[in-house]
């Protein structure tokens, strides 16, 4: 394993490894960026192949934590923590304490919230030792973050499919939905109360179920929902479902929806184009979660939450508008935006007030 190599790829300021003989513990906290603030980033409890699996992963995800905030507008750096251990087995309170004590001896460069393999009672565990934990159910706390990103993708989809020129709105319009869990379901929502026709597939049968008895969503078998005729294809599960496999198969003009890392490689964002099918770019859009629980550390407030993810819509649709001006694709303009930001406002971190 070439750590430094890894490290100089990715351009990170500073990773850390974090061990608990007691609990078990094996943490890995990736900070990428303080440039704009802090780093803030969820937690990912994963059973890794290997140590350099989650290495990677963490590398990646907080990078993509950098670039998510610049285009957001936060005043956030971009960080993300994994755990090494099946979260239904190796979880305990041990060691989401000891989790706890290795980010408060970061001093505030990382704060870390909700992932994968990680609840709003877990957070609420980590931060009986450290307050650099965000989306507890403390008082003040954002609680789950699947609401507010849902919300956020909602409005990005909105802009997507009026830049495709199918509409000012979703009514009549077939949005496929990839993945019904706590995003999916939330989402699925807010197209049924806009009069979409819904096609969802999840690969935990009960998910579908519920949706089909809650808003008469219709069925689609997991080998198909990338293939059905739709408008707008929304991926709300995994990474990497726009690969040189699905693309020629995919049967929309839009691809918009939660999931982080959609593209497999860079180049599909360029097949996607080719294919005259618009692409909303995954962080930009899904960023609902990331200022949900950034809104903590001023207080947390739901009706200016509301209104700043409201703003995907403009995000979205400014990138889109970007991505035409300058003949690349929407995720290079996207990365194009962060960069800029990343440039215009760099600035060294300084210890936040961080709310007790
Ligand atoms: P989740 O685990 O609650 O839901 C994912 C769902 O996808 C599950 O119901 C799972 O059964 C289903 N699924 C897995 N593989 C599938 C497949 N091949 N086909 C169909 N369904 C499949 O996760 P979530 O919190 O809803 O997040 C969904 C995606 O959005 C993830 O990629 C996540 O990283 C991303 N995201 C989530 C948030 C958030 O606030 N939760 C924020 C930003 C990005």
């Amino acid at each position: 394993m070439e750590i430094f190599q890894d490290l100089l790829n990715y351009s990170h300021e500073q990773v850390s490894f974090f061990t608990d003989k007691e609990s078990g513990l094996k943490a890995i906290v990736g900070i990428h960026s303080t440039a704009l603030g802090p780093s803030l980033g969820g937690c990912r409890m994963w059973k890794y192949g290997s140590e350099g699996e989650a290495l990677r992963d963490v590398l990646r995800l907080s990078r993509g934590m950098t670039y998510k905030a610049a285009v957001a507008g936060l005043r956030l750096g971009g960080g993300k923590a994994v755990i090494l251990g099946d979260p239904r087995q190796d979880k305990s309170e041990a060691l989401l304490k000891a989790f706890g004590r290795s980010i408060d001896m970061l001093g505030g460069r990382y704060i870390t919230a909700e992932d994968v393999g990680m609840s709003v009672a877990d957070i609420d565990t980590i931060r009986t030792q450290t307050k650099f934990a965000v989306g507890g159910s403390n008082e003040g706390g954002s609680g789950d973050p699947s609401i507010m990103t849902a919300f956020g993708v909602f409005q990005g989809i909105k802009a997507a499919v009026k830049f495709a020129k199918l509409g000012e709105d979703l009514q009549g319009l077939t949005v496929a939905v990839q993945g019904a869990g706590h995003v999916g379901q939330h989402l699925i929502a807010h197209l049924s109360a806009a009069g979409a026709n819904i096609k969802v597939s999840d690969i935990h049968e009960p998910n579908v179920e519920r949706m089909v008895e809650l808003y008469g969503v219709d069925a689609v078998k997991v080998e198909d929902i990338h293939k059905v005729e739709c408008d707008v294809f929304a991926p709300c599960a995994l990474g990497a479902v726009i690969n040189a496999r699905t693309i020629p198969e995919l049967n929309c003009r839009v691809v918009a929806g939660a999931a982080n890392n959609q593209l497999e490689t860079d180049n599909d964002g360029y097949d996607l184009m080719r294919r005259g099918i618009v692409y909303a770019p995954d962080y930009a859009l899904n960023a609902g979660g990331l200022i949900n629980v950034a809104a903590e550390l001023d207080g947390y407030n739901k009706e200016l939450v509301l209104g700043k993810v409201s703003q995907i819509y403009s995000t979205i649709a400014t990138i889109l508008e970007l991505s035409r001006e300058d003949h690349v694709p929407p995720h290079v303009a996207a990365d194009r935006m962060a960069e800029q930001r990343l440039k215009e406002k760099r600035k060294p971190f300084s210890a936040m007030a961080v709310r007790q």
